[in-house]
């Protein structure tokens, strides 16, 4: 098995890179800001809940997403590898995908962090709200919130994926290619 994490802060660039490896290695993608969507657009009690959260740039507790992410890595039995995009975001997190993937006696190959400045960040997200109708990129107090949330407590994932040697970093500006 392939199995990847793609890393790095809101607007990063982790849709669009995640797309192209899904294509070369055949992976399931796994994205909970995309599964939390989805729940919203469901209305399922738990959508509502995250709802709340999500529109304020914050991040959804730890066994929420720990929750769909087992979810998922049982339903795709057959799975060639599996690229977590927007997961983990939090140390708590990170240790729960270890113990999940050893169970199935599968590990993270590697972290690939994708690196853009706060400025570029900012304006993608922008630009980006206007046409994807997402609530949480249409206002920059709230970009800037999840930025904040980033660096707190998800960028700390660094360190954990640098000790188990599985950490690249990635220039995120420039050409997609
Ligand atoms: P982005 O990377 O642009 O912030 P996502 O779709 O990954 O977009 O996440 C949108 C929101 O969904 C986050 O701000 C957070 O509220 C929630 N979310 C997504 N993934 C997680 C996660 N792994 N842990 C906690 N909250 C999450």
């Amino acid at each position: 098995m392939l199995n990847l994490v793609l890393f790095g802060p809101p607007g990063a660039g982790k849709g669009t890179q995640s797309a192209r490896l899904i294509e070369k290695y055949q992976l399931v993608h796994l994205s909970t800001g995309d599964i939390l969507r989805g729940e919203i657009a469901n209305g399922t009690p738990l959508g509502l809940e995250a709802k709340k959260l999500m529109d304020q740039g914050i991040l959804v507790p730890d066994e929420v997403v720990i929750g769909m992410i087992s979810n998922k890595l049982d339903s795709n039995p057959g799975a060639k590898g599996f690229i977590f995009d927007g997961f983990p975001r939090t140390k708590a997190q990170a240790a729960a995908l270890d113990q999940l993937l050893s169970e199935k006696n599968t590990f993270i190959n590697a972290m690939l962090a994708l690196n853009v400045n706060d400025e570029e960040l900012i304006q993608r997200l922008l630009s980006r709200g206007k046409d994807s109708g997402r609530p949480d990129d249409a206002n920059p107090d709230i970009i800037r919130k999840r930025i904040e949330e980033y660096n707190a407590k998800t960028a700390p994932l660094i360190d954990y994926y640098k000790a188990q040697d599985k950490y690249t970093s990635i220039e995120g500006v420039g050409t997609v290619d």
